[in-house]
């Protein structure tokens, strides 16, 4: 079998910053230690009776029912959010006492991400780092595809595969992945349409072949796969969509609702994080009083849109479209039960950012192209990494929407019409 290695062109040649960056990895942060790597470090700092100490004040084992390899012990982070095992000049002492090959995976790899889609190696960034969400949100062709060398990464070898597709040749969901995850990004991708048409699009696609298309379906779902997908590359159907979209109205601000609770959440469980104080921010900015936030909040968001400058708004969804071909990329559909269930989940992500953008752009007029691509970097990377890439968090959110009967269709124009 020949092995190819593929990123997007946007990710090609990602270095970090170091002590250029804006931010740092090693704050705020459930940095994981695998299992191979939790015992190098052991092993490497009984050797005296300090290192010991910070061992074991740094790093717990994972008490979860179900642990893997992966996830198998946390470096903890200490009162004031930054790495326990950072030295007094902000560096990390394990690199510097014992070598690149004693860091855990996360910490040698962060944020390269790294899946095996049946013969293809996909690399791909995260976006809780700052400069990936600048590289993904600029890309000029954001479905490019470059050649990498595994020479390039870190660790050139034995580094850690995220996720791996099953190779079960009765599997038909997992087979099948590359090809309908292709139509979704070249379908979000097209900017011929507008981007909630775009959106609208790719989340009745999912609700439609989810039908048939499923974990555990059988193999006569192939034919009803591609009339389905022709069926949603037809200008005439995507007109039709186009339409219900700009025409639907919710009556209620649900998706505002839905923010407003998210965020209400992340603001009770960790008041420091800087999604949480952008946020306690934005409402003391909008709102003179605590009475229906989501509702004065609405307002203010269709008033921000419907005011801002055509290039601003193209340079917004421009970046957000670029989000979101990350996330399609990235996280793979197939690890959920369905391809709608993944989709439900990515508008309401999507909306909260939308929201959080809007809102934050809309405290400042005229700002230039380099101010506000400043601030969707500064929002993106923070939404990713206290909420979107936080997946015991996603949790929550996923188990309160299933609670209000949410991840269902009747409810996806509301969070795409914002
Ligand atoms: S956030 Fe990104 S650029 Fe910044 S230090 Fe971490 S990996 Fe490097």
């Amino acid at each position: 079998m020949s092995i190819s290695y593929k990123t997007p062109a946007s990710f090609s040649g990602f270095s970090c910053l170091g002590g250029d960056c804006e931010d740092t990895c090693c704050r705020n942060w459930e940095v994981k230690l695998d299992r191979q790597h939790y015992e190098l470090v052991k092993n490497a700092m009984l050797s005296n009776e300090h290192d010991k100490a910070v061992f074991d004040n740094s790093i717990y084992l994972n008490g979860r029912s179900i642990v893997s390899d992966h996830d198998f012990s946390f470096v903890r982070m200490r009162e004031d959010g930054f790495c326990s095992m950072l030295d007094s000049k902000g560096l990390c002492s394990i690199h510097a006492k014992f070598g690149i090959s004693t860091l855990g995976d996360v910490c040698t790899m962060y944020p390269r991400v790294v899946s095996r889609c049946g013969d293809t190696f996909e690399l791909s960034g995260a976006l809780s780092c700052p400069e990936v969400v600048r590289r993904c949100i600029d890309a000029k062709n954001p479905l490019k595809l470059k050649r990498f060398k595994p020479a390039e990464l870190p660790r050139s070898n034995n580094y850690p595969i995220q996720r791996e597709l099953s190779q079960l040749d009765d599997d038909f969901y997992s087979q099948h992945f590359s090809m309908v995850r292709d139509a979704i990004m070249a379908m979000m991708a097209n900017d011929e349409y507008d981007f909630e048409t775009r959106l609208y699009l790719i989340t009745n696609l999912a609700n439609k072949v989810s039908d048939f298309y499923h974990r555990g379906c059988d193999k006569s779902a192939g034919g009803q796969l591609d009339v389905v997908l022709s069926a949603y590359a037809e200008r005439g159907f995507i007109s039709k969509l186009d339409m219900f979209i700009k025409d639907y109205d919710a009556g209620s601000p649900i998706s505002l609702l839905v923010t407003h609770s998210v965020l209400s959440i992340k603001l009770q469980q960790a008041s420091t994080e800087n999604i949480s104080l952008l946020y306690n921010d934005l409402i003391q900015f909008y709102c003179h009083s605590n009475e229906n936030i989501p509702e004065m909040l609405t307002v203010k968001v269709n008033n921000i849109i419907k005011e801002l400058d055509f290039n601003q708004q193209q340079y917004i969804e421009q970046s957000l479209t670029r989000y979101i071909l990350n996330c399609l990329y990235r996280e793979w559909f197939v690890t959920m039960p369905d391809p709608f269930t993944y989709m439900q989940m990515l508008l309401v992500r999507i909306s909260i950012l939308r929201t959080l953008i809007y809102l934050d752009v809309g405290r400042d007029s005229g700002l230039n192209t380099k101010e506000l691509e400043k601030k969707i970097v500064y929002v993106m990377y923070n939404f990713a990494r206290n909420i979107d890439q936080n997946l015991e968090f996603l949790k929550v959110v996923y188990n309160a929407l299933s609670e209000q009967n949410m991840m269902n269709f009747d409810f996806s124009p509301a969070f795409i019409r914002i």
